[in-house]
């Protein structure tokens, strides 16, 4: 593989779960209508959180959240150690919400709360993540892809053992092997429609794993979700019938799947793809960063428009584009 080209890669995955996540972070868990009296151009930019956000007051125009940083925490486990243990990311996970006391308020998702609390107080993980069935999986998984370019057997054992501390049920699973089986198929090839066969590959093999849990099925809902983007309904109209019908709530089998469709409605354009997660109502920011995730990874960093990377790091201090340099070092000496 080329190097160059696996490196724009990566780091299109990365900046695509930052961008997705910052220009959701303003209108994040509001209601498409309260979006739309809010912001009644539209989110097309980076944009502040209104003032009296529920988890976001104060925050400035770029700035990411719980999405990017967690994500990270991911990349650093597998930078750090070549590997993904369960006993790692509880590890991370937890020294994390510590260090930014996550465990008062609404920063950190239910599942992760729930499951983290309990870890903490010296619980089984084979057992903390038996009901975790939202989103938090979903959204921090893009490091599993990257790690494992077009293996995807290796991405699905991976994501159940990531998955395992606080989402370890069929359908977080599902989700987050379906958005990383995307990705490490798209880090080896530029045709959209092989990345959406490795997700369904990904939500069918992640549903064979974990504790059973029920929720509408993933599968059945991302087949609906792209009939509809298929339809040839305007787009403010697709982006309606998303929210309604699919949903974009923090459960993964309404993220997931509108998360998939965004990619697919946008042919793969990452800006367009979280200029949509940003105004469709629901879980903005995290839907944001799991359809920047795919779609970043598709058209690479160059994807972007020139001003976003900047934008990111100026607020941020991520590093991004280091953390890519490292996965490409990391990836082409395990080749070797
Ligand atoms: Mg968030």
């Amino acid at each position: 593989m080329m190097r160059q080209k696996l490196f724009d890669k990566i780091y299109g995955c990365l900046l695509g779960v930052a961008a997705g996540d910052a220009m959701g972070m303003p209108s994040s868990l509001l209601p498409a209508d309260e979006i739309q009296r809010l912001f009644p151009e539209g989110i097309d930019s980076f944009l502040p959180a209104p003032p009296g956000h529920m988890i976001h007051d104060q925050m400035v125009a770029g700035e990411i959240t719980d999405d990017t940083q967690q994500t990270l925490l991911l990349a650093d486990l597998f930078l750090e150690t070549g590997s993904f243990t369960a006993e790692g990311v509880a590890r991370k996970l937890i020294a994390w919400a510590d260090r930014i006391n996550a465990f008062d308020g609404l920063y950190l998702g239910p599942s992760s709360m729930r499951a983290l609390k309990l870890i903490k107080d010296g619980a089984d993980i084979s057992k903390t993540g038996l009901i975790g069935d939202t989103n938090g999986a979903s959204m921090r998984i893009s490091p599993v892809g990257l790690a494992h370019p077009g293996d995807l057997e290796a991405v699905v054992t991976d994501t159940a053992e990531v998955c395992k501390p606080t989402h370890n049920t069929n359908i977080a699973i599902a989700g987050a092997a379906g958005v990383a089986s995307f990705i490490a198929t798209a880090l080896a090839c530029d045709n959209l429609e092989e990345c959406v066969d490795a997700y369904f590959y990904g939500v069918k093999a992640g549903m064979q794993r974990g504790g059973k849990w029920t929720g509408a099925s993933i599968q059945h809902r991302t087949e609906w979700a792209l009939k509809l983007v298929r339809s040839g309904k305007t787009e403010k109209d697709i982006w309606s019938n998303l929210y309604n019908y699919i949903g974009t709530g923090v459960a993964t089998s309404e993220a997931v799947p509108t998360s998939l469709a965004l990619v697919v409605m946008y042919a793969g354009d990452p800006w367009q793809v979280i200029r949509a997660a940003a105004n469709i109502g629901g879980d903005c920011d995290t839907i944001g960063a799991i359809a920047g995730s795919m779609a970043g990874a598709f058209a690479g960093a160059d994807g972007f428009p020139e001003h976003v990377a900047p934008k990111i790091e100026e607020v941020n201090h991520l590093g991004l584009e280091q953390y890519a340099n490292r996965f490409v070092e990391k990836l082409v000496l395990a080749d070797d």
